[in-house]
């Protein structure tokens, strides 16, 4: 018998499965997906048995394998494929791609030492009544009843109860001891739970999910913040698991989630399982198997919980559908949705995707019906959406008010008058290399591309690095001819200066300094949920699905700095962030508030936040999108050379260039090389170019052969990144 191996070697090179026979006496444990020992060049590494065969095609030498790793499956057949997809679509090799899927201690690696974790029993070696006979005293028989009624004990209860008697028990061959397989996560308290009466909207949502369960439907959920969107969730899940089903359920991030993630336990109990980044490898481990036995019906996990090894897949569910968590940064660059899409399809079962805020990618796939659209328009019990108010700063500048508006002072005082809670957002993504003018809040755009120009220091210039457009940067503000500078300030800033002006106040600071160590996020919520704390003031954390009842004012510190980034989706992603944080305002039975401050109090974008306008927003951008070419009117990829050598790096990347537009449609655009946005990194220097298409057959043998071209180059390195969410 022979076997094809995949080892996971780092080298691209070697992406490629070899050959070796199995002695007679290991054939009857092989199977495709498990794990086996092997040599080569001169060394012992573990791969993934991929294929096997009784006969070799052409007559050459193969080796023999060493040993069988597994008795259980690691890559099921469903994993297989999804590595396969992963390497197609993305363009990385196979091995990175199933060393993504896997939980550490499952991968193709000798490096690894994660075992599995066993607790010792106490069980009967002879009849129970000869055992009682055999006590000498009231400890021992109470040992022994106690093995007797549960059939079992653990060593370390039965020591409680008397460690002597235990020993004594063993020496006298009346118990024995017996090694169990247990897990590392033990659930902790459950909370309270009550199935919701559906209103009207959530039940059509749900009545039209369930009738699509036995076929490959992709749904849209567009439920604005407070609508219920998770009750639904839960309960199509029950009537999948009923059909003795399983489920996925990906959020953005699981610490960020914890009520979520409650809510499905306090429903589910010990049927779900749930991967997140806080896990030790041992207990993801553990995970992953309770997943692979048919131990639990539902995964909730972030990105990678995609590829949990569930059987009998049901449904899968994408919260939060527009978060850009779902994209991995490193290679393999994959995108979790399209994966679960990829996933649903194989299965033949529905997906569905939700948000307050889609992306605008899928809201216009589904107004082209390639998405069933399902909407929840009405928070729950008739809670109203926030009114939101907008703060010019530019003329609160004027009185010397450069965080703190006098009217976000005021509705601070007024709330917590009222015992009600306030949330303070500092939307801090900006970056120092953008330049605002703190007084009117001008920003410098490329004419082209319409985002924000990149400041590079050493040569005073503004760059756009899309297209390459640069400008000289003036010391006067363009527009309002004041002294330009950059402007930024920190969450700590803001803590002090609010301890400042309401020093009777208690103030919670929630960011990635706070944050830091294990369930910390999860501290802070609870502190202010439990309503010890007045405010709770922080970076885009605090905007994520939270459900404060007591919460009626969210103060938005400065809406401006997201629309800053220099990236084409920047007004997409301050649109949702702004809505996702106004969200928070008002859930229960007091009327929301929100105070956005800004500069730019005419811009379009904050001004469909100010109205709560999906729709106007949506409209808005996709005209811009249509424009200037960008998704969802054009796919986009983009490449990155890089190399230390800034002379070899340059030729290379215009080579590249050249390489493409002699290769591609005459409608794909290349654009660049350009400096890429990250320049200079580590002495490494980076030249980007973005390729803009809609169909183009010549496209991916075009990008494969160029990869190919660059791999048995190790002085310059090409990084493709396909459908990238940031460029
Ligand atoms: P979303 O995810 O859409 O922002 P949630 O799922 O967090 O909204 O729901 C908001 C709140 O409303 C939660 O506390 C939830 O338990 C409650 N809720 C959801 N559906 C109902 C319902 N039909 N009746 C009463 N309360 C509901
Ligand atoms: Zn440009």
């Amino acid at each position: 018998m022979y076997i094809d191996v995949l080892l996971e070697l780092k080298n691209k090179q070697m992406d490629q499965t070899y050959t070796y026979s199995v002695p007679k006496n290991l054939q009857k444990e092989i199977e495709i997906g498990k794990r086996v020992k092997v040599p080569f060049n001169h060394r012992e590494l573990e791969g993934f048995i991929l294929d096997k065969k009784e006969t070799l095609q052409e007559d050459f030498e193969v080796l023999e394998i060493l040993s069988i790793v597994d008795q259980e499956i690691v890559l099921n057949e469903e994993l297989i494929k999804m590595g396969k997809f992963i390497k197609e679509t993305y363009l990385c090799s196979l091995s990175s791609a199933y060393a993504t899927m896997l939980p550490k201690a499952l991968k193709a690696s000798l490096k690894t030492n994660i075992q599995k974790k066993y607790q010792s029993n106490l069980i009967l070696a002879i009849p129970y009544q000869s055992a009682i006979e055999l006590c000498k005293n009231n400890l021992q028989k109470e040992i022994i009843d106690l093995i007797y009624e549960n059939e079992k004990l653990s060593k370390k209860e039965a020591n409680l109860i008397s460690s002597s008697s235990v020993k004594t028990l063993l020496n006298k061959k009346i118990i024995k001891e017996e090694q169990e397989e247990v897990y590392r996560l033990q659930s902790t308290g459950i909370l309270e739970d009550e199935k919701k009466f559906l209103n009207e909207e959530q039940q059509k949502a749900k009545d039209t999910i369930l009738k699509s369960l036995n076929k490959n439907e992709q749904f849209l959920l567009y439920g604005v913040t407070g609508s219920g969107k998770t009750e639904v969730y839960m309960q199509v899940i029950d009537e999948v698991i009923k059909k003795k089903k399983t489920a996925i359920v990906l959020v953005p991030e699981i610490s960020l989630t914890p009520q979520f993630v409650a809510n499905f336990k306090a429903r589910f109990e010990e049927r779900v399982a749930v991967l997140h980044s806080g896990l030790s490898d041992g207990e993801r481990y553990d995970e992953w198997r309770k997943i692979a036995r048919n131990e639990v019906d539902i995964v909730i996990g972030a990105r990678s919980a995609i590829f949990a090894p569930l059987k009998n897949l049901g449904i899968i569910i994408v919260d939060e559908e527009h978060s850009e968590t779902y994209k991995q940064e490193n290679t393999p660059r994959y995108n979790a949705i399209d994966v679960a899409e990829y996933r649903a399809k194989l299965n033949q079962i529905p997906i569905v995707l939700g948000s307050a805020t889609p992306s605008l990618e899928r809201m216009a796939k589904s107004t082209k019906n390639l998405y069933t659209r399902l909407e929840l328009k009405k928070r729950v019990n008739h809670a109203l959406l926030p009114i939101v108010t907008m703060v010019d700063m530019a003329s609160e500048a004027k009185k010397g008010n450069f965080i703190l508006s006098e009217r976000l002072k005021l509705e601070i005082e007024s709330a917590v008058s009222r015992k009600e809670q306030v949330i303070l957002l500092l939307n801090r993504r900006g970056y120092s290399t953008t330049i605002t003018c703190s007084n009117c809040g001008f920003t410098y755009k490329c004419p082209n591309c319409d985002i924000t120009l990149t400041y590079h220091k050493t040569k005073n210039n503004l760059r756009c690095h899309y297209c390459g457009y640069t400008i000289l940067k003036k010391d006067k503000c363009p527009k309002c001819h004041e002294e330009l500078n950059f402007y930024g300030y920190g969450t700590e800033k803001l803590e002090s200066l609010i301890k400042e002006e309401f020093p009777d106040l208690k103030v919670l600071r929630m960011d990635a300094d706070t944050t830091r160590k294990k369930n910390s996020y999860e501290t802070i919520i609870n502190k202010f949920k439990n309503q010890d704390y007045d405010i709770l003031l922080g970076t885009q954390m605090i905007s994520k699905g939270h459900d404060f009842p007591r919460v009626s004012l969210v103060g938005i510190i400065n809406a401006d700095a997201s629309l800053n980034i220099p990236d084409f989706r920047s007004g997409e992603r301050t649109f949702s962030l702004l809505c996702q944080a106004s969200g928070r305002a008002g859930r229960k039975d007091t009327i929301g508030n929100v105070i956005m401050q800004t500069y730019n109090p005419n811009n379009f974008i904050l001004k469909c936040v100010e109205e709560q306008n999906y729709e106007k927003f949506y409209n808005y951008e996709m005209q811009i999108r249509k424009k200037l070419k960008y998704p969802p009117f054009y796919y986009l990829i983009s490449l990155k050379v890089a190399s230390k050598d800034y002379d070899l790096c340059s030729k290379e990347a215009s080579k590249v260039c050249t390489y493409l537009k002699q290769n591609l449609s005459e409608e794909t655009i290349v654009l660049g090389p350009t400096t890429a946005s990250v320049f200079k990194m580590n002495n490494v220097y980076r030249f980007g170019i973005i390729l803009k298409y809609r169909f183009d057959d010549k496209l991916m043998p075009t990008l494969k052969e160029l990869d190919k071209m660059f791999i048995f180059n190790n002085k310059v390195n090409l990084e493709i990144d396909i459908h990238p969410t940031k460029i």
